[in-house]
């Protein structure tokens, strides 16, 4: 059987102090992330911390460039690995919007959306509601059908793919009921990546299964928020495999 290696991971997060108080939830320093990115072989590493929306870790606009000065810091220390800045941005607006702006988008050196509790966006009540219910049908087991919150879910979804054009839509389907063929025809037409997350379980194998129906390729991410965690795949891999589909389709694979 075909061996398979990463080279590149764009999902990662790590610890970030401002003014004294950490905000964001990993607890790997971005040195340590690419100490362990250069460890696995990577080509490329990417920072993605959550975007500013997030109320409990969002990463404040301001500290965008304390970031891209760290990265300088490094880059000159490791020059064997391209090290990225991007930012996992928040679905959650009807309009299609993120919590990263379309004028701000450009600060960035990729864009990554995902959709997460503790973003309110827009219409804070509603978006309470809506991820009341989500985290019900998650915690209850994914059984229950709801089609109305599939469509709604997978309707921020789509727009939010079509009005940025993120680089990667990061783990669809976790979290909330989504209609993957609906966001993979999104993603067809955009050319927009579909993240195999390695650490949450989305894209599932059935979602796999779908989405591999429509000309779309793959990335994985590691989602790592620890330095031991980044450039993992392997679970990844599995379910695409059990898929049935075809490592050649994800970008950032390659045969050893
Ligand atoms: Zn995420
Ligand atoms: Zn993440």
């Amino acid at each position: 059987m075909d061996k398979w290696r990463m080279t590149f991971d764009l999902h990662t997060h790590t610890c970030l102090v401002r003014n004294g108080k950490v905000i964001t939830h990993a607890v790997s320093t971005m040195e340590e992330v690419v100490l362990s990115a250069r460890e696995k072989g990577l080509k490329k590493i990417g920072i993605s911390n959550h975007g500013p929306g997030h109320v409990t870790y969002g990463l404040p606009l301001e500290s965008v460039a304390d970031l891209k000065k760290e990265r300088d810091r490094l880059q000159t220390l490791y020059g064997d690995i391209e090290i990225l800045i991007g930012v996992e941005a928040n679905i959650i607006n009807r309009s299609g919007l993120l919590d990263v702006r379309p004028e701000e988008l450009a600060q960035f050196d990729y864009i990554l959306a995902g959709y997460h509790y503790g973003i309110f966006g827009e219409q804070p009540v509603g978006a309470a509601v809506l991820h009341g219910r989500n985290w019900i049908w998650e915690t209850t087991g994914r059984r229950m059908r709801n089609p109305g919150l599939r469509s709604d879910n997978t309707q921020r979804m789509v727009e939010a793919i079509m009005k940025n054009r993120p680089l990667a839509v990061t783990h669809p389907g976790d979290k909330a009921p989504t209609d993957i063929e609906a966001v993979a025809r999104a993603c067809e037409e955009t050319g927009t990546w579909m993240e195999i997350n390695n650490f949450h379980k989305d894209l599932t194998v059935e979602n796999l299964k779908l989405a591999a129906k429509f000309d779309v390729k793959f990335v994985i991410g590691s989602d790592a928020h620890k330095p031991e965690r980044v450039g993992c795949f392997e679970e990844g891999l599995k379910r695409l495999l059990e898929a049935g589909v075809d490592p050649e389709r994800v970008v950032n694979l390659e045969r050893m």
